[in-house]
């Protein structure tokens, strides 16, 4: 039985949407959360289990065409991720994983797939894979989140609607394919950065960790992974 007073972490679908390390999401959210004395309890729900709907922070991966169509249908039918949005929890979304949260994105053959409704997005096959290296600058609405860098492997492009802002606009890459890269609404942000995202991004960590917990979490030290995102910003910048 999960205690009252931990947080409570919810990996949704690992056994179909984890590439890249997307996984590293959740151990960055627990150790950050750990370090500053929280207890944490993390549930990794299969894509055979109801989702539980009592989670603060929920997280989804990336993957393939297939796996995600799945995915989508699997949670649609479900509903506890919609519940625990509905009470508040928090969603980080990664590529695969932002794009079914949108009304549709593109299937194998680029058809369009109806997502689960939970951002104003939309999502289509564009051109092109993007593949590479990505850094983006945060909206600085959202407080001061460096700039974000990440790693980009997707065919599919997003057209955001009025109902979500731009999570930050590209410096190098493709993220949604128009200059914007991720998107937020409430307590949900969707991003295409692998890497994993929440150590390249600790910053962004935190921003869920405030939102689950209505505290904003105290400095802690981050010497490790400010060394990884000065290597990671150097390779794309070269004046970094
Ligand atoms: N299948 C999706 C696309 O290519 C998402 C890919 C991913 O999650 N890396 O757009």
């Amino acid at each position: 039985m999960p205690s009252e007073s931990a947080l409570r972490i919810v990996w949704i679908y690992p056994d179909l949407l984890s590439t890249y390390g997307d996984q590293g999401n959740v151990l960055v959210l627990e150790q950050r959360a750990r370090r500053r004395g929280a207890s944490v309890e993390t549930v990794h729900v299969r894509s055979s289990d109801p989702v539980p709907d009592s989670g603060d922070i929920y997280l989804i991966g990336g993957g393939e065409d297939r796996p995600q169509i799945l995915a989508a249908e699997r949670l649609r039918r479900d509903g506890g991720l919609h519940r625990a949005v509905a009470r508040g929890a928090a969603l980080f979304a990664v590529c695969a994983g932002y794009q079914i949260m949108g009304t549709t994105f593109g299937g194998e053959e680029g058809q369009p797939v109806e997502g689960v409704g939970l951002l104003d997005i939309a999502s289509g096959r564009g051109t092109h894979r993007a593949v590479g290296e990505l850094v983006a600058e945060v909206d600085p609405a959202l407080g001061a989140v460096p700039t974000l860098t990440g790693f980009e492997n997707h065919m599919g492009v997003t057209r955001l609607g009025q109902g979500v802002r731009p999570l930050s606009r590209t410096v190098v890459g493709t993220g949604n394919g128009d200059g914007t890269e991720g998107c937020y609404a409430g307590k949900i942000v969707g991003t295409y950065l692998h890497g994993p995202a929440l150590a390249r991004n600790p910053a962004l960590a935190d921003l869920l960790l405030f939102w689950a917990t209505g505290t904003p979490p105290t400095p802690i030290d981050d010497t490790w992974y400010e060394r990884l995102r000065q290597e990671r910003l150097a390779a794309v910048l070269p004046s970094a």
